[in-house]
């Protein structure tokens, strides 16, 4: 091991993990350390973008004054969705580990939009399970959710509004960082409330750490959860869409096409109109969901437009 270099007087700093951005606000946010206090940001220059979820290094030229962040720890993953302007994909979060869809019996689920959410989180590494959320007054999920446990993605049934099954979803995130995404109405708010007591309270101290009061509410948060992990919630990431992936991508975010594609002849199949194609003879003899894999040709679709206009 080599000696630290003279000068290296701030070997202390170094030492010390990583701290975890739990809120980002432009160039302003709140860090929280390995030992769970928190303290507030600032980004110099313009070269740096953090998200929440970000494990940066930091220095505080005295005590009491913001800290500054140095550097971005590499990031495990990113949450990317598709921005409003040109649809162009933006990261929203890093090192998310578990990303639950809420549905309900109401709104009206969407199964595409579901699918292209677990596919996004297959292809980032995140664990994806769906909350069917107002159980208390639909009952037990919808018929349409049995393929999704058949591929082994957990369904929770749950509702925020009498706590029930609320545990067991906590108990899947464990330590990790979570996130509930969906359509409006589903209950995310409500679901966030429920798993995360606290999260009025780390809005409250967002506003303290903001020049711009009114701007708080586009702030990105980490709420932490009860004995551990966290969820991440901003009003842009509640429904956002998630951003197109490469096509050749695709079929790794679908596990059943991922799986019967090993098979097929030609290693760069698209399971689309190939002949020998596993997948499509997968389909036909019903071992794969149609619906499902309706949703898969959907967003090749998708991904076959987006990369006409060239992103
Ligand atoms: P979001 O748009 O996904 O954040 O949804 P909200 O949390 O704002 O909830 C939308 C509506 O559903 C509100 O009127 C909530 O009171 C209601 N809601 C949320 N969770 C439940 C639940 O578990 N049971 C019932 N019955 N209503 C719920
Ligand atoms: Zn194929």
């Amino acid at each position: 091991m080599k000696p630290a270099p003279a000068g290296a007087a701030d070997s202390s700093k170094g030492a010390e993990a990583p701290a975890v951005v739990v809120a980002a606000h432009g160039r302003r946010g709140i860090l929280a350390r390995a030992d769970g206090s928190r303290l507030p940001y600032l980004i110099r220059g313009r070269q740096l973008r953090v998200v929440c979820g970000d494990r940066v290094r930091f220095t505080t030229a005295t005590p009491g004054a913001p800290a500054v962040i140095d550097r971005i720890e590499p990031r495990d993953n990113e949450l990317q969705r598709l921005s409003g302007h040109g649809g162009r994909p933006e990261t929203i979060a890093a090192n998310v580990t578990h990303l639950v869809v809420v549905m309900a019996a109401l709104p009206q689920p969407d199964l595409y939009l579901t699918d292209r959410y677990l596919c996004a989180a297959r292809l980032m590494g995140a664990a994806g399970a769906l909350a069917w959320n107002k159980a208390d007054v639909a009952g037990p999920p919808m018929a349409g959710l049995a393929p999704y446990e058949a591929l082994g993605c957990p369904v929770w049934p749950v509702s925020a509004a009498t706590g029930d099954g609320l545990p067991a979803l906590r108990a899947w995130i464990g330590a990790g960082t979570g996130i509930l995404v969906g359509q409006s109405g589903v209950g995310k708010s409500s679901l966030l409330n429920a798993l995360a007591p606290g999260a009025g309270a780390l809005t409250g101290e967002i506003s303290l750490a903001s020049d711009e009061g009114r701007h708080t509410t586009t702030a990105s948060v980490l709420h932490p959860l009860p004995g551990g992990g966290g969820l991440v919630d901003t009003p842009g990431v509640r429904d956002f869409v998630p951003a197109i992936p490469e096509r050749a991508a695709i079929s790794s975010g679908f596990v059943e096409v991922g799986e019967f594609g090993r098979q097929c002849r030609f290693t760069d199949c698209s399971h689309l109109r190939e002949d020998h194609c596993a997948v499509q003879e997968a389909v036909a003899a019903g071992r794969i969901d149609p619906r499902r894999y309706e949703s898969y040709r959907r967003l090749m679709n998708l991904a076959r437009q987006a990369a006409g206009r060239g992103y």
